[in-house]
């Protein structure tokens, strides 16, 4: 099947309420053009380099994601254009964000990434040290940044039992961090579920989903 029946066999069956990250990593820009061709506007890259390149050749009312784990060093490159970055996982990261923000005269929303897999291979903090952050005066100071949910990413397993158990524990972070509200911290998000495991994410409150093998097929690359 083309890449617009798999975006339309995916669209077509999510609620209202979610929204589809087309994650493009590694795929070429005629893929992405045809994704965007079939109506598609949100689209997710894993690396730097890589978004900045897309950015730069695709129309620009596109929406960049950036899903991947990300250096300091590196968020200067994309900062005049990202729309919302999925795996902030430490404060660092948070200021350097609103520092590069701040020479754009923009706000750049993020995704807190909480840890919910059991492997070590997976960044993300935990709901204790997400609320830290979000509570501390350090994070108020912070007006070129705006934290707009939280993202998990599962353990590789087929076991669906762990899968869910890993979700619901993202969705009871949210819930226990959505009551605090500040100028900079308005949680909406859960981007959890990706292409192997969205329709479980979505039944465990999932409102964003980045999907990209079941939309532009397998990857050349394990990335
Ligand atoms: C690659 C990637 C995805 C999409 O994976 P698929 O299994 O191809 O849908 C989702 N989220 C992150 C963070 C990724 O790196």
């Amino acid at each position: 099947m083309g890449i617009a029946s798999n975006l339309k066999n995916i669209t077509s069956s999510l609620p209202e309420n979610v929204t589809l990250v087309a994650v493009s990593k590694t795929k070429p820009i005629s893929d992405i053009m045809e994704a965007y061709d079939a109506g598609q506007r949100i689209f997710g890259e894993n690396k730097v380099q890589e978004i900045v390149e897309k950015y730069e050749q695709m129309p620009k009312d596109i929406e960049w994601h950036m899903i991947g784990h990300l250096q300091r060093n590196k968020v200067k490159y994309m900062a005049s254009f990202v729309s919302l970055i999925h795996g902030v996982d430490n404060f660092k990261l948070l200021k350097e964000i609103d520092k590069q923000a701040k020479k754009y005269d923009r706000i750049i929303e993020c995704l807190l990434q909480i840890k919910i897999a059991k492997e070590d291979s997976k960044f993300g903090m935990t709901t204790e040290e997400a609320s830290n952050i979000i509570s501390s005066e350090e994070f108020l100071e912070l007006k070129n940044i705006k934290v707009t949910g939280l993202m998990g990413m599962a353990t590789f397993t087929d076991d669906t039992t762990q899968i869910e158990q890993e979700f619901n524990t993202l969705k009871t972070s949210f819930d226990n961090l959505k009551s605090i509200e500040y100028f900079n911290f308005k949680p909406n998000v859960i981007s959890m579920g990706m292409s192997g495991d969205y329709e479980l994410a979505i039944e465990c409150g999932s409102t964003m989903i980045r999907v990209g093998s079941s939309i532009f097929g397998a990857r050349n690359y394990i990335n």
